[in-house]
């Protein structure tokens, strides 16, 4: 097992993001602080570069890259947000990249990853390995392979979302975060264990495919079938080694969220804040208003994790 990253690279990672991702805005809403009878800040990450955090780990994965792996180019898979990410921070790097995404990947998402200059392979998935495809191109190629989640790189990358959202609020008594293969929850366990130590930290997942938190509370990273859930961007079937040996020593517990509660909260997005989230970035806020009795009087921050949602889609949910 690589070392586990650390704080430090954290901030290594904020240095190389300087200039290239978007410092995200910290909002607020005085309608769900009065909901929640606590004090909320929403690190607003749909409005990332590309739409989600995850620009914030593949840049600083690929920004690493030696001359050779810049030539040969990058690999990836994923179910669209990373392959986005990929694929922006490798044209940004002037990196060759080939994704591999799920042939049911939401249009928008497969589009923009070829608008990004992307070289998108497909596979099924709910009977092929994506993972198992991703190293044998990586062989036959000499590409480098970077995942979604179980990577130093990317943890520390994902980190620089909390890390700016404790700078600009200061210390919190509870941070949600959503939760898939636990790159984002990892990252920021690293930046709220050094910049707000008594932060209470949640990961948050859908209800359909709550693999995290039986992973946590059993101590041994459990694996599921692809979950059915309108969260696209957390249909993990298990956590990442690193990424669990990370949540299980920081984090306070893992929550769930169901479908309609997601829905409920990209309304109240859409019509009180005027923000686009995608089902899975309503994750964190979903968890934080069910546990309403406990954060009352509370400072608690919420990770918006992306905004890339079909507008079809989100129409119809919307107009239920
Ligand atoms: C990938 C993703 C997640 C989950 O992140 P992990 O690092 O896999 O846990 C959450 N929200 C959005 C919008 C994502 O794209």
């Amino acid at each position: 097992m690589p070392t586990l990253p650390a704080y430090d690279d954290v901030r290594a990672a904020a240095e190389r993001l300087q200039g290239y991702a978007h410092r995200t805005p910290v909002l607020t809403s005085r309608t769900i602080d009065r909901e929640m009878g606590a004090k909320l800040f929403f690190k607003c990450e749909n409005l990332q570069r590309m739409g989600a955090f995850k620009f914030r780990g593949a840049f600083n994965a690929l920004s690493r890259f030696d001359e050779r792996q810049r030539r040969a180019g990058v690999v990836t898979y994923s179910s669209g947000n990373h392959a986005q990410a990929v694929a922006l921070s490798a044209s940004l790097l002037g990196i060759p990249a080939t994704i591999i995404m799920p042939n049911d990947a939401p249009a928008a998402k497969m589009a923009a990853t070829r608008e990004y200059g992307g070289n998108v392979v497909t596979y099924d998935r709910y009977t092929e390995d994506r993972e198992q495809i991703g190293r044998a191109l990586a062989e036959e190629r000499g590409l480098t392979l970077i995942p979604p989640y179980d990577h130093p790189d990317v943890i520390a990358g994902q980190g620089t979302a909390a890390r700016e959202l404790f700078e600009e609020a200061g210390e919190l008594d509870a941070l949600f975060v959503p939760l898939g293969g636990g790159g984002l929850l990892s990252g920021s366990a690293l930046s709220a264990r050094a910049l707000s130590p008594r932060c209470a930290l949640y990961g948050v997942e859908p209800e359909a495919g709550n693999d995290g938190q039986r992973s946590f509370r059993s101590g041994e990273i459990v694996h599921i079938e692809t979950p059915k859930t309108i969260a696209d961007g957390a249909q993990t079937q298990h956590l990442g080694v690193l990424t669990f040996e990370i949540i299980r020593r920081d984090a306070d517990d893992i929550l769930t969220a169901s479908d309609a509660q997601l829905i409920a909260c990209m309304r109240f997005f859409a019509e009180r804040m005027k923000l686009v989230v995608e089902p899975t970035g309503c994750l964190g806020i979903a968890a934080a208003r069910a546990m309403k009795d406990t954060l009352k009087g509370k400072r608690v921050g919420v990770i918006l994790s992306g905004g890339n949602v079909d507008i079809a889609r989100l129409g119809a949910w919307l107009g239920q």
